[in-house]
């Protein structure tokens, strides 16, 4: 097995939206854009060139309805014709290359070298048994490996993506699996695109077609047709499954899916390929290397000192260097290392976090900074407007959730809409500037789109407007989505009259600076008191609400499109200021307080105004009369000056996606470890320069997902928390096996160089030692892969990330244990062999001697530092448990199985000599003990507690 089994090459399918692995293909985007053009060139004549058609012909030719979508009869019948929007799996390394990668270390290749010596020299059972140990090694190595790698695939399959389509005339979200040519579907930015789609409607579409053409500009799209020979690239009609649609918003028909879209012609040699290999498994790499070097070294000055100095013949001696080289191999470590890891990223997702690159794992043990989004993920993103401001007065709102139940109340008073035809108002703007929509399933009120338009929505029907009536009366022409760039959405509507409206709902700051006066929709406007209106807001802000207006122009005149200009010319009036309540999750508040106690600083980026978020901050347990920096002042700041504050500073609102990336860059200049939070397309920039980049799984954009290194299943807070906690056992039980498994090795190695040294027969075999490497290995060191972490775990300060896995404390431990166990070894030998044992009998002796320091040594290392002669020390981990109970039965028929005997050259033991035995381990567990309470006495009088 190679320390780098856990690199996996994996690529992107995009129409199936999984990401499926590939070992080593690499092929560059040049390659796949000829490819493609010859493609093009050879066009199945079958095929319809969408692309050239209008978008009627287009519509007409798929039997696709634009507003009312495909039925569920005809969606079935074409699931059954087409089959699934789904590309079969791309073909993998077969087992037998696998199984034999396993044979790729040079560890194992000394072991094989010295069997091959060991063969010529005649020794066939000891050869026999030393390839036999490295098959089965490999084996076992091979087994694992399997089993991670499933339980990879199983987590990315976690990850299947979603579309928004319309069907029966209601737009809904299914498994991008099940589209089938004709549905219609909706892009917005972030998307990836689901399926082949003839666009039929754009606006600002652009899409980043980066994995069909090499091309990494967005392009922009339309919807008029092109010419049938268009290249691939030039086809602007057209949106391609797998492709990312950088910004604005466009609609679909489906032409192709699964194997039969561009990218699946094309999938066998689909580029994107990522090899994966975490720092820390490089870092295993060069010291199994070093390690090589070291033990030959050792073997061959013993070798030369046997003959020289003891007068021992060379091939007696070189089978003594070979013990010892095989005693000092760590053969098993680096299958433990990768199902440690494989385990960790499968607690992580039972814990709701999602790993997409495995060298995130480790880096999560030693993140410093957690920078998140405020909304949905620190906060439940359960938005309801509580508040109404107008220019008449406050209005307040009651009624929780989306449940449109609830009332009006001013000055105490309850207030009926009818009496307040502004409400009515306010409820028209908030329906038609809006793309979300209401349900009602089984009986509870839902959302689907954005939770504050959701909350909107509510507002509108408590106002008593109803929604089909309003938008029949005034059709929507044309909207300008929201972005949280620029912090607004607008949409252009028309009466029956031919009078035109434009309405905008965004930021107040942004909003407020577009009006001239404040009133209602048809006259009554007064002048606006910009004072009175930011005491209002500041008020509902520092009760942490979302702050959102409302603002209605007149078009003056006919228009067909809004444009950015159109907004910008202000003259609007603006109707009200809707204070949204979005309370923090309550589990959110605890994981914060686990963060901080855990030495990692939490730091709240928003896109809300600067009081609302202070005081969410505060009710979160953030920080306290902190500083809040704005997304202004940071463009004010210079880098230098941006890393000088951003410690300091916990919240940062009115920040955009652009500030987050400067904010990672400024933290990790300061030496910080930044996990960030993200699920915008342009988050994705922050989120690939962060060392964790952590994408929403819900509300993500599938261009944030891309860029992460980890997805929450619920977005929720509490789950990068839960993550950074399992990043750190991770780390902690690599530490403990390779602290396990290590002084067997130097036990062994330690055993075999000291009879050499003093001339006296060798105390263990070379394959008694493979034995005892084999055994503890598959049985006692997995075993701490599933510790679940110590109590003080988050108490301790994060890991220096530079700091190596064997830090001095844990060598000083390793070498310590391994010369108790050669004490151990060689006292039962020369014990036995003194009372008249016979040598096959007094190594059987000192294996077992050896084995038995290792099961109590295995109740030692469930801990570093803290003391585990206790209940929980001895019966904490069943798989501490069960792992001793396999190596007792196992040692008992290695001991007393005569085919065992024969192959191992060993003997009977009686009751004594065991009872000795277990007196040694015995004796291991309480030394090793009494070093922990020295260590906790020096800790204490330092005032630190390291490992
Ligand atoms: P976070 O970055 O923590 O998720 P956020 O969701 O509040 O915070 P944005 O989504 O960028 O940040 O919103 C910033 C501001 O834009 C909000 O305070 C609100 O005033 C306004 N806003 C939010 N959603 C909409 C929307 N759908 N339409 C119009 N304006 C909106």
């Amino acid at each position: 097995m190679q320390w780098s089994d856990v690199r996996i090459a994996f690529i992107i399918i995009p129409t199936k939206g999984r990401t499926h692995r590939r070992r080593r293909d690499r092929t560059s985007a040049k390659a796949m854009t000829t490819s493609i053009d010859a493609a093009a060139a050879d066009e199945d004549p079958r095929r319809i060139s969408h692309h050239a058609l209008s978008v009627d012909d287009s519509l007409i030719r798929l039997e696709a309805r634009r507003h009312e979508g495909l039925s569920a009869a005809e969606v079935q019948a074409r699931l059954a014709v087409h089959g699934r929007n789904a590309l079969p799996p791309p073909p993998r390394s077969g087992p037998l290359l696998r199984f034999l990668l396993q044979f790729h270390n040079v560890l194992i290749h000394v072991l094989l070298v010295a069997g091959a010596i060991t063969l010529l020299l005649g020794h066939l059972v000891d050869a026999g048994v030393i390839f036999g140990v490295v098959v089965i090694n490999a084996f076992i190595g091979f087994l694992q490996e399997g089993k991670a790698e499933r339980a990879l695939d199983a987590i990315r399959d976690m990850l299947s993506p979603r579309a928004q389509v319309l069907r029966d005339g209601h737009r809904q979200e299914i498994d991008a699996e099940e589209l089938v040519p004709g549905d219609i579907v909706f892009l917005a930015s972030g998307d990836k695109v689901p399926a082949d789609l003839r666009l039929i409607e754009v606006r600002s579409l652009r899409i980043e077609e980066a994995v069909l053409t090499g091309e990494s500009l967005a392009v922009t799209k339309a919807t008029a047709a092109v010419e049938a020979g268009a290249a691939l690239g030039d086809r602007r009609s057209m949106a391609y499954s797998g492709t990312l649609v950088a910004y604005g918003q466009g609609v679909g028909v489906v032409v192709a899916t699964g194997t039969r879209t561009e990218i699946g012609r094309i999938s066998t040699m689909l580029g994107a390929v990522r090899t994966l290999s975490t720092p820390l498994l490089r870092q295993m790499e060069g010291f199994s290397r070093v390690l090589t070097w070291i033990i030959l070294g050792v073997a061959a000055a013993a070798f030369v000192f046997g003959i020289a100095l003891r007068g021992y013949g060379a091939a007696e001696m070189f089978l003594a260097a070979v013990g010892l080289a095989v005693a000092a191999i760590p053969e098993g470590l680096p299958a433990i290392i990768t199902i440690t890891l494989a385990i960790g990223v499968q607690r992580m997702a039972r814990r709701r976090a999602i790993i997409r690159r495995l060298p995130a794992v480790e880096a999560l043990g030693s993140v410093t900074v957690i920078c998140s989004d405020k909304t949905g993920t620190l906060t439940r993103n359960e938005m309801a407007v509580q508040r109404v401001l107008t220019g008449d007065g406050r209005i307040d709102v009651s009624g929780a959730g989306y449940a449109p139940h609830g009332g009006f109340e001013r000055g105490g008073r309850d207030l009926e809409p009818a009496e307040a035809p502004l409400l009515t108002d306010i409820g028209r703007v908030a329906l038609l500037c809006n793309d979300a929509e209401l349900r009602l399933d089984d009986g509870e009120w839902r959302v689907l789109g954005d939770p504050t338009e959701g909350a909107l929505l509510t507002l509108a029907l408590k106002a008593g407007v109803d929604p089909k009536l309003c938008r029949e009366e005034w059709p929507r022409d044309d909207v300008i989505p929201f972005e949280s760039e620029h912090r607004f959405m607008a949409t252009l509507h028309h009466d029956h009259a031919g009078r035109a409206r434009v309405f905008v709902k965004g930021a107040p700051e942004r909003v407020l600076a577009l009006c001239v006066d404040a009133g209602a929709l048809d006259g009554g406007a007064r002048p606006l008191d910009v004072g009175a209106w930011e005491r209002a807001m500041a008020e509902a802000a520092g009760e942490g609400m979302r702050l959102l207006a409302l603002a209605v122009r007149s078009a003056g005149g006919p228009l067909a499109a809004l444009s950015f200009d159109d907004i910008e010319r202000g003259g609007f009036t603006l109707l009200a200021v809707l204070g949204i309540s979005d309370p923090p999750r309550a589990e959110a508040v605890q994981a914060v307080a686990n963060c901080l106690a855990a030495g990692i600083r939490v730091k709240m980026i928003t896109g809300d105004h600067a009081a609302t978020a202070q005081a969410i901050g505060e009710q979160l347990g953030l920080a306290r009369d902190v500083q809040t920096i704005t997304g202004a002042e940071i463009e004010a700041m210079d880098d230098a000056r941006l890393a000088e504050v951003v410690c300091d500073t916990e919240i940062f609102a009115r920040a955009s996606p652009e500030h987050k990336l400067r904010l990672v860059e400024a933290l990790q200049a300061r030496g910080e470890v930044v996990a960030m939070t993200g699920d915008g397309v342009n988050d994705a920039p922050a989120l690939k320069r962060a060392d964790v980049g952590v994408a929403m799984g819900h509300k993500g954009t599938e261009a944030a997902k891309e860029a992460a290194e980890m997805v929450l299943a619920d977005d929720n807070f509490a789950s990068v928390a839960a993550a950074v906690e399992e990043g750190r056992i991770v780390y902690d039980n690599l530490k403990k096996t390779a602290a396990y498994i290590l002084p067997t090795n130097i036990g062994q190695a330690g055993i075999v160089f000291f009879a050499v040294l003093f001339g006296v027969t060798m105390p263990i075999t070379p394959p008694q030692i493979l034995w005892v490497n084999m055994i503890t290995a598959v049985t006692l060191a997995l075993a701490l892969a599933f510790e679940d972490g110590e109590h003080d775990l988050m108490r301790r300060p994060p890991r220096d990330p530079g700091e190596p896995l064997l830090t001095r404390f844990l060598l000083w431990r390793i070498v310590f244990v391994g010369l108790l166990l050669v004490a151990g070894g060689m006292g039962a030998f020369l014990w036995e062999q003194a009372h008249g044992a016979s040598v096959a009998a007094a190594r059987t002796a000192a294996v077992n001697a050896v084995l038995a320091g290792e099961v109590f040594y295995l109740f030692n290392m469930r801990s570093f530092t803290a003391s585990v002669l206790n209940r929980d020390g001895f019966c904490g981990n069943r798989y501490v448990l069960g792992a001793i109970a396999l190596l007792v039965l196992c040692q008992i028929l290695f001991t007393h199985l005569p085919a065992m005997q024969r192959l191992f050259g060993t003997e009977a033991l009686d009751p004594a000599a065991w009872l000795r035995i277990l007196a040694f381990g015995v004796a291991v567990l309480l030394i090793v003990e009494a070093e922990k309470a020295l260590l906790r006495v020096r800790a204490r009088l330092a005032g630190r507690g390291d490992h």
